[in-house]
C-alpha cells in the first residue's frame, strides 16, 4: 500500500534537525518519523563529494522497506574567506568533536578576516527515496556572513556565528521562529511540500 504523503521519515542522527523539520513540515500537517520512532538505526558513511550526494546516500542507508517516503538531508557551511570550507565537511571540520569546538575552529581560521570578507551561506540539500528509489531531490542556500563571537543559544551547529542576509542577529540569538521561516533548510522545506502535494495517493 502506497504511504499516505503527509508521514516521512528523516534518515538523521541530528535532533537539531529533526526538530526543525518538525516544526517546518508540521504547520503544513506533515508528520515526521525519526529512525528510531521506527525501532531503525541509521550508519552511513558520507563519504559523497557533495551535499546532494551525501543526502541521498542518507536516505537510501535506512534501506528500501520502512513504509513510507524517506528524507535525506545533507547541510553544512560554506565560509568565502576559506575557500567554501567546511562544506560537506561541516560536521567534522577540524576533527572537532563538539559544535561549540567547531565554531570556535572557523573563529581561529577567520581571526584576520576583516567584516568585508565574511560572506557565508548554509547550504541544504534534500533527497527523497521510495521503496529504495531516489524520487526526488533539490538543494537551497541561505545567504548570510560570519560574525566575530558566538551569540545565542538557540539552534545547533554554528547557528551562534551566522548572521543572515538583511538581520543582524545570529540564528542563535533569533530563535526558531525566523530560522524556520528563512533557512537552508526551510526553502529546501518548501519544495519539499510542493513535491508532496502534486504526488498522487
Ligand atoms: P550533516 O548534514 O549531518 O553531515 O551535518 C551538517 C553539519 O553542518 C551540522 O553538524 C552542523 O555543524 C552544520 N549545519 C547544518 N545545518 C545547520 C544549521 O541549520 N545550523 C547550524 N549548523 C548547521
Amino acid at each position: 500500500m502506497t504511504p499516505p504523503r503527509n508521514e516521512l521519515v528523516l534518515a538523521t542522527n541530528n535532533p537539531g534537525k529533526l526538530k526543525e523539520y518538525r516544526q517546518i513540515l508540521g504547520e503544513f500537517d506533515v508528520h515526521v518519523h525519526s529512525p528510531s520512532d521506527l525501532g531503525l538505526s541509521l550508519t552511513a558513511s558520507e563519504d559523497g563529494e557533495t551535499f546532494i550526494e551525501n543526502a541521498r546516500i542518507k536516505a537510501l542507508a535506512l534501506g528500501p522497506d520502512t513504509g513510507y517516503r524517506v528524507i535525506g538531508d545533507d547541510s553544512g557551511l560554506e565560509v568565502d574567506a576559506l575557500g567554501g570550507q567546511p562544506g560537506v565537511h561541516s560536521h567534522r571540520f577540524g576533527y572537532k568533536r563538539t559544535d561549540a569546538a567547531r565554531t570556535d575552529h572557523l573563529l581561529t581560521l577567520m581571526s584576520e578576516s576583516p567584516d568585508s570578507s565574511r560572506a557565508a551561506r548554509f547550504r541544504c540539500a534534500i533527497t527523497v527515496v521510495y521503496e529504495g528509489e531516489v524520487t526526488f531531490e533539490t538543494e537551497r542556500a541561505c545567504e548570510g556572513r560570519i560574525g566575530a563571537a558566538p551569540r545565542g543559544c538557540h539552534g545547533f551547529g554554528y547557528d551562534p556565528v551566522f548572521v543572515p542576509e538583511g538581520h543582524t542577529q545570529t540564528f542563535g540569538e533569533s530563535g526558531d521562529e525566523i530560522k524556520n521561516r528563512i533557512s537552508h533548510r526551510a526553502l529546501a522545506s518548501g519544495d519539499l511540500l510542493e513535491y508532496l502535494r502534486a504526488l498522487i495517493e
